[in-house]
């Protein structure tokens, strides 16, 4: 797929599964196990598919993943397979290549593998050549997260970056829900999954995609009221995705689905009665 500049791999990082119900908020189970069943812990398939964007000069890697700092039993509670590694080397690609970490924000299952631990159990950059972007809100959230969802922080996926020097990590500011990453690289800023969370536009004219990130994981979150219940704040989610539907529509703009294992990408449309359709 090419988006602009941007020559565009979709590559997954491995799969993990969490619990159905806390994937679909307020959906009943009934609903939701029609479009992704469970299995018998009731938890559902995830992916963490990431983005590698090549323009003949820079590598971006949108979002790595689980990562690697996971012990048995937690490895089994969220069935974590994580292959980040494999699957850049499928496509050319090795950690030392990557320019620029885009991270849409920290929560565990996206910044995971920022960070390795070294033989001696020292959390060291994965990518030791990467400028790493994060939202400034998103970053100042994570280091003071709030009783809701200090679970889904683990510092320790990207404790080198906390000493390290600018412009090792570049704090995206955003104004009026935009902002710019990389040429042809911006982002939408949503605050209703978590604070400041960046969903990179990637592209330019009528060839682009968003990365949804948390506030469209699977195809299933297409519809407005279908929406995560670890969300902040889920009726701004709400408002947040109405836009971004309509937007997708009106400027056919691909949507590109994190955690969808089936999915990779939806388009958007409306038939003449108005009904939302993703295929
Ligand atoms: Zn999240």
């Amino acid at each position: 797929m090419d988006l602009g500049r941007w020559q565009v791999d979709l590559i997954s990082a491995g799969t993990l599964a969490l619990d159905g119900g806390a994937m679909f908020g307020i959906v009943p189970k009934p609903l939701w196990e029609k479009k992704i069943p469970a299995d018998e812990k009731n938890r559902i398939p995830l992916d963490t598919r990431c983005v590698v964007l090549r323009d003949g000069e820079r590598l971006v890697l949108i979002d790595c993943g689980m990562g690697t700092q996971w012990n048995d039993k937690e490895r089994d509670i969220y069935r974590i397979d994580a292959h980040l590694d494999a699957s850049l080397a499928a496509v050319g690609v090795t950690p030392a290549d990557v320019t620029d970490l885009v991270l849409t924000h920290l929560h565990f299952d996206h910044a995971g593998d920022t960070a390795r631990l070294d033989a001696a159990g020292t959390p060291r950059l994965t990518f030791t050549n990467a400028r790493v972007h994060v939202g400034r809100r998103a970053w100042e959230l994570a280091h003071a997260p709030n009783e809701r969802d200090r679970g889904s922080f683990r510092a320790q996926c990207w404790a080198p970056l906390d000493g390290a020097e600018r412009p090792r990590v570049v704090l995206v500011d955003d104004r009026d829900g935009r902002a710019s990453i990389l040429p042809e690289l911006d982002a939408m800023v949503c605050e209703g999954h978590t604070t400041g969370q960046l969903l990179p536009l990637i592209g330019a004219a009528d060839q682009r995609a968003l990365y949804g990130a948390d506030m469209f994981p699977t195809r299933a979150h297409v519809p407005v009221p279908w929406h995560m219940g670890y969300d902040l704040r889920p009726l701004v989610v709400m408002e947040e995705k109405r836009r971004l539907v309509e937007l997708c529509v009106a400027e056919r703009i691909t949507l590109i689905h994190e955690h969808d294992t089936r999915f990779p990408t939806s388009s958007l449309s409306r038939s003449a009665t108005g009904e939302l359709s993703a295929s």
